[in-house]
């Protein structure tokens, strides 16, 4: 069905950083199939990995202990503040999940009930992406997703991300009459919505009003987790330790997964309660235990702390060359936006010039550029890429 405007090119081939398209034509890959590919494409280990696991075992149901699994949860609740995990197979899917957990938590901790409009409440952002099921969609907060699809689910309000002032009015009118919110679910960094950093201020805040009610604190880590910000987690850029996490895009390094971790204090689910078919079978995990070790073998999170620190600088150089028509860089690690003047051609026009170039990026909104190539990527790809952005940037410029 035609879910996406895509581009006119089919792309066979991957290594590395590089794609190549069925004409032949090469192209420096700084999407990642958005943020996805962690090790870049036919990684030699992941290769080996799979291949290994594939003449082993792919799939058993969850009815029984599945080792791989068993491993990764261990793999990352001893690299996290968070001590239990639930496999699923996407990051829409993961959120599903930890908005199941909310509610529960809402019922039982906070004792909230249902009915007479009493139902509990889930604060998110404005601005947010969190994916496109039902719910998930829903705690996405930007109307034009959910344009064509109401009614939305119930349950989830809305305020301005990074404004302590308008989280503070929002949770107290929530609240006015007695507890009615269950969890505030928030990016770390917003990825789709136009890379826009958390605040440490803002989030230590919200934080602790979470303490204080004994609200569920979540971040969607999605995108940013998994060594995308030069640290494992995307929380430990804020200095704040969220309840849960859910993960999903680079942590299968391109087969699919998706997670939510939680603290073993808000491990609300029983047996029964929630379930995946495919959730966390041994094919998948495995690819995840391979990224995770990788990630460590590599050394690949302060590669990444420096390939950050380079693509911000020669970003902030084609600002400092381009001023009319490029507003300034933002980001953390691998996840970078550039932010277009108004006098600028459109991202997505930008994106195609770029295509053109033999460079890959994708949009986060009409303003902004994004970067979030594969970590492994170096500093000459680096180069490379903003030399033909910029060229991409001329060619389409008044
Ligand atoms: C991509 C993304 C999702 C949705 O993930 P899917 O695997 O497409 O369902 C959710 N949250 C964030 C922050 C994302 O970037």
């Amino acid at each position: 069905m035609d879910t996406y405007a895509r581009f006119p090119i089919s792309l066979t081939r991957g290594r590395g950083v590089w794609v190549w398209d069925s004409n032949g034509k090469r192209y420096l890959d700084c999407v990642a199939g958005i943020a996805v590919c962690t090790l870049g494409h036919s990684d030699g280990r992941l290769k080996r990995a799979l291949s290994r696991q594939l003449g082993k075992l792919q799939h058993v149901s969850n009815l029984y202990r599945i080792p791989e699994q068993e491993e990764l949860a261990a793999a990352i609740t001893a690299s996290s503040c968070l001590d239990r995990v639930f496999f699923c197979n996407s990051g829409a899917e993961a959120n599903e999940a930890a908005i199941k957990l909310a509610r529960k938590h809402g019922h039982t901790v906070r004792g909230i009930a249902t009915g007479d409009g009493k139902a509990p409440l889930i604060l998110t952002a404005q601005a947010s992406f969190h994916g496109r099921t039902l719910a998930a969609v829903t705690a996405t907060g930007q109307p034009k997703y959910h344009q064509g699809f109401e009614p939305m689910v119930q349950g989830f309000r809305y305020f301005p991300y990074n404004d302590t002032a308008a989280f503070e009015a929002l949770l107290a009118t929530c609240e006015v009459e007695g507890p009615r919110v269950a969890a505030v679910l928030l990016e770390p960094i917003q990825g789709e919505g136009g890379v826009h950093p958390g605040n440490r201020a803002f989030f230590r805040r919200v934080r602790e009003l979470c303490d204080a009610h004994n609200i569920l604190l979540i971040f969607d880590e999605v995108q940013i987790g998994v060594g995308r910000s030069g640290q494992l987690w995307g929380y430990e850029q804020l200095g704040v330790e969220p309840d849960a996490i859910t993960l999903a895009k680079g942590l299968g390094g391109g087969i699919p997964i998706g997670a939510l971790a939680v603290k073993a204090s808000v491990d609300h689910f029983r047996p029964g309660e929630h379930a995946s078919t495919f959730g966390g079978n041994p094919f998948a995990c495995r690819a995840g235990l391979t990224v995770l070790a990788e990630l460590e073998r590599r050394d690949l999170l302060s590669h990444v702390q420096r390939m950050g620190a380079l693509l911000q600088e020669l970003l902030a150089q084609l600002v400092s060359r381009h001023p009319t028509l490029l507003e300034g860089v933002r980001g953390w690690g691998l996840l970078q936006g550039l932010v277009l003047r108004e006098e600028a051609p459109s991202a997505p026009d930008i994106v195609k010039a770029a295509m053109g170039q033999g460079l890959l990026l994708v949009p986060a909104g009409p303003r902004v550029v994004r970067f979030v190539p594969p970590l492994v990527i170096q500093p000459r790809h680096l180069r490379l890429a903003v030399d033909r952005l910029e060229r991409a940037l001329l060619s389409r410029g008044r």
